[in-house]
């Protein structure tokens, strides 16, 4: 119940999916949470929904484009004026898509490089001098198994998750001096909106070719989130935690 007492977290891209799941989870073990998006509406939905069900405040839906300075210093700024400071960021907003390198615009690829990549910086960035006031923080930067290996349709998905996986141990190294661990996680095939870039005709293969056979509710990467957001995690940093299935074990 209280794995997280006592802490605060910003999620991005927490309206719905991983990242909504990841909320309710966190408030469930004691954390207050303002999840940012850019869909407002569902944000918003997300948070009553959340703080309907245990009869407080504990979650703040907020507008934030990650691609957007601005928007980050808006969104650490409210985690510490409505609940005192922030402890755990959660990079988690991104968009996927499933074309070549060919096939890519440069339109397409700024979009993507922008959400995926610069966004995971900038709330890095943003985040850590607040978490240097609390005298240590997490940050668990969503990757993907796109990030660990190669296929042949989401060229500039693998390039930003890859990118979010160095990422991640430079700053580890970097805040360990600060007791700010960093973490990547990296996900398979979980049952979420961003699926639907795919048809269920090419998402099939992906889970025929997953060792357990099936996609994963969003909690089951939520609760590894959990994990390395909390003090049981002590001792980790620059780690990269693979939740995918067994589809990288092979
Ligand atoms: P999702 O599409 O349900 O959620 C992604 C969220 O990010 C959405 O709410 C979306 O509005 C938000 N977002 C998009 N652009 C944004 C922006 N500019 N600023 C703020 N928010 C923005 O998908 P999900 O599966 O919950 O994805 C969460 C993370 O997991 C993503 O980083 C994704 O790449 C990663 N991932 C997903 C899968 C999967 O199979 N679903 C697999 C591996 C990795």
């Amino acid at each position: 119940m209280d794995r997280l007492k006592g802490k605060i977290a910003l999620i991005s891209g927490g309206a719905r999916g991983q990242g909504a799941a990841e909320a309710r989870l966190f408030v469930g073990e004691g954390a207050r949470v303002v999840i940012g998006d850019v869909l407002d509406d569902q944000c918003r939905e997300t948070a009553a929904g959340i703080n309907g069900k245990i009869g407080a405040k504990s979650v703040i839906p907020l507008h934030l484009d990650v691609t957007r300075a601005v928007d980050w210093r808006v969104a650490v700024e409210s985690c510490q004026r409505e609940f005192g400071g922030l402890d755990i960021l959660v990079n988690n907003a991104g968009i996927a898509n499933v074309k070549g390198i060919e096939e890519t615009s440069e339109e397409e690829w700024d979009s993507i490089v922008n959400i995926n990549q610069k966004g995971v910086w900038l709330g890095m960035k943003n985040a850590v001098p607040a978490m240097r006031k609390r005298g240590a923080g997490s940050i668990i930067n969503i990757s993907s198994i796109y990030g660990l290996i190669g296929s042949s349709g989401s060229a500039a998905y693998h390039g930003t998750k890859g990118a979010v996986r160095l990422l991640t141990k430079a700053a580890a190294i970097q805040y360990a001096p600060d007791k700010i661990r960093v973490n990547s996680i990296h996900p398979g095939v979980i049952l979420t909106p961003m699926l639907e870039v795919v048809t269920p005709e090419e998402l099939q293969p992906l889970i025929d070719a997953t060792p357990l056979k099936r996609g994963a509710q969003p909690e089951e990467v939520g609760w590894c989130v959990l994990f390395l957001a909390s003090d049981e995690a002590s001792y980790v940093t620059g780690s990269e935690l693979v939740v995918d299935g067994g589809y990288t074990a092979q």
